[in-house]
């Protein structure tokens, strides 16, 4: 490519509405421009590079056995009723009628589509695992969007579903992309962290955010130095506890933890019936089951707790976490007696039946305590803030010092089990002929927003540092003086070696001053720049600069090639 020709219009001044450095640069050096609010061109220069983290992202794709397909940006109303997520998707959704007067949605997202899709043509067992991707646009008219393609209103992402006959099999495709995410951050040259994305924190794995670290990110991340733990600081609370995203129901507490309600919790809590659980206590509004406190066998304590909107797993050693929190030995923690969300009921207890009696005394203040001593066996109601995860706070893992950090959001990979295929109604045959809806996860990778992110993480005062392996072009050839026909047929000739060797080049044929060229190579943030000047003809040395470090090195004519290769 010669640089008289390509389309990447340069500005010297930064654009007043760009607030953040990826949005400024890529303004700057001629990337993107803006066509409304969160909607962008891409110029060939971003193109390519978003092509680049493209083909990265299909090669790992491919290599856990995914399936590029393609599906359609427009999406009929109906499937998006069927699992309620028509009404659920507020102002965030494009939503649009046809000349029938028929809704429509531009998608923010697929598993309706996909679902639906896959709910017609797989009957069988046999056709399971499926992995099937696509990279797209996505529509979602965000409420700020802002900061240039970090916050898109229209943007690219890659998008991957899987449908397993079981959990281990979600597990196994789960944890295939976590590696696949894992290993495209890595070749697109970033520094990343895979956070634990649940609310629970504590021991989920239901879902993770790859985060791209850099000052500018929206999230905080806490992270441990010495285990590994990280866990966005929005959604890691120091202690594991159902918080209601709205107000709960008037409770009835339910006292006597019989047959019955052991089969209603294992049914809730999708525990095999083989497995001994004891009902610890449990909350019901008189129909559903709200909350419950189970323990499991002996060598795992497991807490679960659930309310209608959330199931939390708390795999952690119940003493271990209320030792940690209140220094007392054993407890028990959950909303009980509290109404909303910002405070925390912790009772110190010994056994079994004396937690259970405690957390009903804890709503029935007049009840009488059979076989309880209160001082002796707990001291009920030592009320602790819920609060977010700071710095220097004891890491819930392994109580070391946690450290916080920022970064941005440039992938998730997430659990749905059979939400959506219950919703919809995606079904298969097992192989002892029974019917089960699909196991499903899904995978998305923010294409548009990693390109930011990787100049969030990669720049300077005068510009662009691009990763070479996502770099529009990995050099440029700068003839000095493009008037001089000597330095111009040395350049030309450089210029065809290196792209004769798989090196994608520019050249700047340009008519300008050589400051107005390099400065432009710096903007666009090309690695590796090349100059021939007056040195490398009368010399035969070939100035080689590299744009991360600055440093410069010359090499014989000769040898050039392969010291950049
Ligand atoms: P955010 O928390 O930033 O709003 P999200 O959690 O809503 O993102 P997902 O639904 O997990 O996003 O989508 C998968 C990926 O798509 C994200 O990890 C992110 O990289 C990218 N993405 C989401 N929203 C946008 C957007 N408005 N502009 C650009 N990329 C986005
Ligand atoms: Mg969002
Ligand atoms: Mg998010
Ligand atoms: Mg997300």
């Amino acid at each position: 490519m010669r640089a008289s020709q390509l389309y990447a219009p340069t500005l010297r001044e930064t654009p007043a509405e760009a607030e953040v450095i990826s949005h400024q640069l890529m303004l700057r050096a001629g990337f993107i421009r803006k066509a409304a609010g969160g909607i962008y061109s891409y110029l060939p220069l971003a193109w390519r590079v978003l092509r680049k983290i493209e083909n990265i992202v299909r090669e790992e794709m491919d290599a856990k056995g995914g399936q590029e397909l393609f599906m359609p940006v427009i999406q009929p109303a109906e499937m998006w009723m069927e699992t309620g997520r028509w009404s659920v998707y507020g102002d965030e959704m494009f939503r649009l009628k046809d000349r029938h007067n028929r809704d429509f949605c531009l998608g923010p997202t697929h598993e309706e589509m996909i679902t639906t899709l896959v709910r017609g043509d797989v009957r069988s067992y046999r056709q399971l695992p499926l992995r099937l991707y696509q990279i797209q646009n996505k529509y979602r008219d965000e409420i700020r969007p802002r900061f240039g393609l970090m916050r898109g209103r229209e943007f690219i992402m890659k998008d991957l579903y899987s449908f397993d006959k079981d959990e281990a099999g979600l597990d196994e495709s789960y944890d295939k992309m976590y590696d696949a995410y894992t290993k495209i951050f890595s070749r697109c040259g970033l520094t990343f962290r895979a956070v634990e994305a649940d609310s629970g924190a504590i021991g989920g794995s239901g879902s993770h955010e790859f985060m791209v670290i850099a000052d500018s990110g929206e999230a905080a991340i806490v992270y441990c130095p010495s285990c590994e733990y990280t866990a966005n600081v929005e959604k890691a609370e120091l202690h594991p506890i159902i918080h209601a995203d709205e107000e709960l129901l008037p409770l009835t507490i339910t006292d006597t933890p019989g047959t019955k309600t052991i089969a209603a919790v294992s049914k809730y809590l999708g525990v095999a019936p083989a497995r001994t659980i004891k009902t610890l206590a449990y909350i019901t509004d008189g129909e559903q089951l709200i909350f419950a406190l189970v323990r499991g066998d002996h060598e795992v304590n497991e807490i679960k707790l659930l309310n209608k909107l959330k199931c939390l797993r708390i795999d952690l050693a119940t003493e271990d976490v209320i030792t940690r929190i209140t220094g007392s030995t054993v407890g028990y923690l959950g909303p009980v007696g509290v109404q909303n969300s910002e405070k925390v009921a912790i009772v110190a207890d010994h056994s079994v039946m004396n937690m259970y009696n405690a957390v009903c005394g804890a709503n029935q203040p007049e009840r009488h305590y059979i076989n309880v001593n209160p001082k002796r066996d707990f001291s009920p109601f030592l009320v602790a803030d819920i609060r977010l995860i700071r710095e220097n706070d004891p890491c819930p893992r392994c109580g070391i010092k946690v450290k916080t950090t920022r970064g941005i959001e440039v992938g998730q990979v997430f659990k749905l089990y059979t939400k959506y295929s219950k919703a919809l109604q995606a079904t298969f045959i097992d192989e002892n002929g029974i019917e089960k809806p699909m196991v499903m996860g899904c995978y998305g990778v923010g294409v548009s927003r990693t390109m930011a992110a990787a100049i969030e993480q990669n720049y300077d005062e005068n510009g662009i540092i691009w990763p070479v392996p996502i770099a529009p072009y990995q050099a440029v050839v700068v003839p000095v003086n493009a008037k001089d026909e000597a330095q111009m047929s040395l350049a030309e000739k450089i210029y065809s070696e290196l792209n004769g060797n798989s090196i994608e080049t520019v050249l700047d044929d340009r008519n300008e001053r050589p400051g107005v060229k390099f400065k432009d190579a710096d903007l666009i943030g090309y690695p590796l720049r090349i100059t021939v000047g007056p040195k490398a003809l009368s010399e035969g040395l070939i100035e080689v600069k590299i744009r991360r470090t600055g440093e410069t090195s010359f090499f014989k004519a000769e040898d050039y090639i392969g010291s950049i290769t």
